[in-house]
């Protein structure tokens, strides 16, 4: 059995390699002329953590990863803490695997290192698709300027802007949330030694947040500040940032933040977007995965994770269906509930950490850090459902 991978990002190279170790020849096929992501980190939790654990990546990201001992929350401007609750020493106890973060260069690098054990695939650069037709018994892609291929499963993981997607339903723009990240990087050693973030942290304030993790085994900051912008700004990874306009949005914060924000160099800004849930992610023997299916914001930092759950999800039941087309129909089924949940709960963290009344503050960060101080368990059983969840 044949299958074509639309997309060589998290979701698709992950989806390659479950697809290689079943026995599927494979063909990748990536638009950009290089297979490297773009300097930001990514945090994976238990429940991607166990699909990469499956695949066998997770020995090769061993040197680059960092696990936070601790996930806290702030208010920004006064840095004074919300909760601090420990997570290195109760992700594997508690969901089953480690809660990580690292550069997503290493880990695409990784996946694309396991891949490599296998020759039954293949990976195209510089080749974008545009189109895919089904046929009687097999599915066929258009790639600019390059011969059709066809197999019997199209995969479309081509991300928020998908191609696939756009011809199954309908090409639209995604639409802008009227918020827009921040995004630097930047070594430890270049920080104010008294000032330095000591755990992972999520600082909150009005119609803004932070958000700061380490990569690069932990020697690197990794640095995400979501602010409101009304006006819109292009969905980008690489569009260039002001210093200026950056040290404004976060002016009297606390002094840690100002510590990471004025070591800061090449800065980035992108719009973040969105689109409403689909009512399917299949036609025929093709089926969308990851961003392609369902993009989230990033304030639950799920949109990998939950890529990875789909490649284990979409194995499962290609293994377990009579046909390729009722397999991806039962993929489908299963993973829109938990998808759509996350979502959703993604657009109401951001609203939650940008609370701007007073006593909206007061009930819900009051409550949070009661809890933290009474019952700090409870904070970890919240996470249960989604951290826990085995694909
Ligand atoms: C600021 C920010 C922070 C985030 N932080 C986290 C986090 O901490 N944890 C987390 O889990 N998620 C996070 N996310 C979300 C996460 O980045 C995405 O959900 C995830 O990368 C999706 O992977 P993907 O493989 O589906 O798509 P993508 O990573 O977008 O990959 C799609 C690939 O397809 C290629 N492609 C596109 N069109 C074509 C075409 N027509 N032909 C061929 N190739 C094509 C692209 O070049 C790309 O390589 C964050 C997102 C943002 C914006």
């Amino acid at each position: 059995m044949k299958a074509l991978v639309v997309g060589a990002g998290i979701g698709g190279l992950s989806a390659a390699l479950a697809l290689a170790k079943s026995g599927w020849a494979v063909t990748v096929f990536e638009k950009s002329t290089t297979i490297k992501e773009i300097g930001a980190g990514v945090q994976i939790s238990p429940n991607g953590m166990k699909v990469l654990n499956s695949l066998g990546v997770t020995p090769l990201i061993e040197n680059s990863l960092y696990e936070p001992k601790h996930l806290e929350v702030r208010f920004g401007r006064s840095g004074r803490k919300v909760f601090s609750v420990p997570f290195k020493e109760v992700a594997l106890k508690r969901w089953g695997a480690r809660y990580i973060q690292i550069h997503r260069n290493d880990l695409i690098q990784a996946l694309l290192t396991a891949l490599k054990n296998y020759n039954n695939v293949q990976i195209i650069t510089g080749a974008t698709v545009e189109s895919y037709l089904n046929g009687s018994s097999t599915v066929s892609i258009n790639i600019t300027n390059q011969k059709s291929e066809c197999g019997d499963l199209l995969i479309g993981a081509d991300g928020l802007n998908s191609a696939i997607r756009g011809q199954m339903h309908g090409s639209s723009s995604p639409t802008y949330t009227g918020y827009a990240a921040w995004r630097f990087t930047v070594p430890e050693k270049l920080l104010n030694q008294n000032t330095t973030p000591v755990n992972s942290c999520v600082w909150v304030g009005e119609d803004k947040h932070i958000v700061v993790t380490r990569i690069n085994s932990g020697k690197t900051i990794n640095f995400v500040g979501v602010v409101k912008r009304e006006s819109l700004i292009k969905e980008s990874w690489n569009l260039k940032g002001a210093k200026e306009a950056l040290t404004k949005d976060f002016k009297n914060w606390d002094p840690v933040v100002e510590n990471i924000i004025s070591s800061s160099d090449k800065i980035f800004l992108g719009g973040l977007y969105n689109r409403a849930p689909l009512k399917s992610w299949t036609d025929n023997k093709t089926v969308l995965v990851g961003d392609a299916a369902h993009p989230m914001l990033p304030s639950m930092a799920q949109g990998a994770s939950q890529a990875l759950e789909d490649t284990s999800a979409l194995i499962n039941c290609l293994k377990e269906g009579s046909t390729i087309e009722s397999s991806i129909k039962k993929f489908f089924l299963h993973r829109n509930s938990r998808v759509s949940k996350i979502q959703t709960r993604s657009r109401d963290n951001l609203n939650l950490f940008h609370l701007n009344k007073i006593h909206k503050k007061i009930l819900y960060y009051g409550g949070l850090w009661l809890l933290n101080q009474t019952y700090p368990e409870l904070i970890h059983r919240k996470q249960d459902w989604i951290y826990s969840y085995n694909p």
